[in-house]
């Protein structure tokens, strides 16, 4: 039994509405006419088109190769044929060069992708080679290289592993339902996770508004007879962040401008755990991922299981379209999501969710002035000065910006949540974190 308080300092309490969803069981959509697959979906370089126009794929087959350490390949979603290599709208903004494969409807997977019986007799070194050509970056989001994270260096290691299945933004439940349906496949992961860094202590932390997913954790830890602890975490956003597990599960504090291998700990999203045994015992590129589509705008939310490349639109359709009171579409979270503009953009690796909001549910108006009531220091989980930050920023005051710590900024939202003002700080903070980058880069 614990006794330590699982927790973070700052953090806040939105509205959940996980109940639009968390009941439904993940549903396969089937493959859409046609799919838009762009070269970056990772952080790191793009990766580099390796086919043309014309060219016939089977799912699997590589389209574009990862272009240096930091990058990853990408793979055909659909059987058919390559009818353009262009620019498209892209979920995280902006065009990107994309790759737009017709299906055929055939279904014809690459004949590379079969299981392997001895997988888990592989070295690190194969395990980490399998995950790189399956193409996987953090499919909570954040779309970090898996194989670079798992790569640390000589004089960084990793005696901590945390699979995250905290899942704290509101709304979203594919990790939920991961974990309900496919718990077997994610520990099957969490083993080769734990085998790559040679770490002894494992944890599987989960947020308390899931209690059917700790106990379905718990039950296959102890069927597998893992090593790992099931640790049942207290509901405060932003829980799923990796410097605030990592706090509340191992009480480390991850220096400013640091990683969490500073500490000893490395932490992976649930789904990226099931993609990496995927990847690890059957070659499986990453060509599908689960996606909550919801929120009170959604006719009919559904947990569904999409191939990489699907037009929101199209998911939207299967999930029987939208009421009429919507007025905002995201790709993501409530409170890290990014608004849409296109129903064009396509599912990409890091698409966790896609929301319908209703006028209701944004409760959208312009800003009012600050009114220093500091509520947004005090929900900071980093530890920053939001209001300050934002005031700065307001003036084009970079530097100072930068010396009050916004690089160390997590986009979490918290600050945006509080304010009676309603400030939209995030897109202050990412404003400004492009402009410090920019400057830093010049001055090196
Ligand atoms: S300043 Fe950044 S880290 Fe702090 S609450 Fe706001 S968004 Fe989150
Ligand atoms: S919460 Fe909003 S109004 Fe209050 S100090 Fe922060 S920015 Fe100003």
């Amino acid at each position: 039994m614990r006794l330590k308080k699982l927790t973070f300092k700052g953090g806040v309490h939105p509205p959940e509405y996980k109940e639009l969803a968390e009941d439904k069981a993940i549903e396969v959509m089937p493959a859409p006419e046609f799919v838009v697959i762009p070269i970056q979906q990772h952080i790191g370089a793009p990766a580099e088109p390796v086919v043309a126009v014309g060219d016939e794929v089977k799912i699997g087959d590589v389209i574009c190769q990862a272009k240096g350490f930091v990058s990853v390949p990408s793979h055909a979603t659909v059987s058919g044929t390559v009818k353009a290599i262009e620019p498209r709208p892209h979920p995280v903004g902006g065009n990107v060069l994309s790759i737009i494969i017709e299906n055929d409807g055939k279904d014809e997977w690459s004949p590379d992708v079969a299981f392997d019986e001895k997988y888990a007799e592989l070295d690190a070194d194969e395990m980490k080679k399998r995950i790189l050509n399956a193409g996987l970056a953090g499919m909570g989001g954040a779309t970090f290289p898996s194989h670079v994270k798992l790569s640390p260096p000589a004089d960084k290691p990793i005696d901590t592993f945390i699979l995250n299945g905290a899942e704290c933004e509101p709304y979203l439940t594919a990790d939920h339902r991961m974990m309900l349906e496919k718990t077997r496949d994610i520990l099957e992961g969490v083993k080769i996770i734990m085998k790559i860094l040679n770490c002894k202590n494992g944890y599987i932390a989960i947020e308390n508004n899931k209690p059917d997913a700790v106990r379905a954790m718990r039950q296959a830890v102890k069927e597998m007879k893992m090593d790992v602890e099931v640790v049942s975490l207290p509901v405060k956003y932003p829980q799923g962040a990796e410097k605030q597990l990592i706090k509340a599960i191992t009480n480390r504090n991850v220096p400013a401008g640091g990683l969490p291998m500073d500490v000893g700990c490395l932490v992976h999203n649930v789904g990226t755990a099931k993609a990496i045994y995927d990847a690890v015992s059957s070659k499986k590129p990453l060509i599908e991922r689960v996606v909550t589509v919801t929120g009170q705008g959604i006719k009919e939310p559904k947990n569904v299981l999409v191939r990489i490349g699907t037009p929101f639109e199209k998911v939207i359709e299967f999930c029987g379209g939208v009421t009429e009171n919507t007025i905002k579409i995201v790709n993501g979270g409530p409170m890290m999501g990014i608004a849409q503009f296109s129903m064009e953009v396509p599912v990409i690796k890091g698409t966790s969710g896609i929301l319908a909001l209703t006028d209701k549910e944004t409760g959208m108006r312009d800003p009012d002035p600050c009114i220093r009531c500091a509520r947004c220091v005090d929900v900071c989980p980093m530890n920053l000065l939001p209001n300050e930050m934002a005031r700065q920023i307001e003036y084009n005051n970079f530097d100072e910006a930068h010396q009050l710590g916004v690089l160390d900024c997590i986009e979490c939202g918290s600050c945006s949540f509080i304010c009676p003002s309603r400030i939209r700080h995030v897109h202050l903070f990412k404003y400004a974190k492009m402009e410090v980058t920019k400057k830093l880069k010049a001055r090196a």
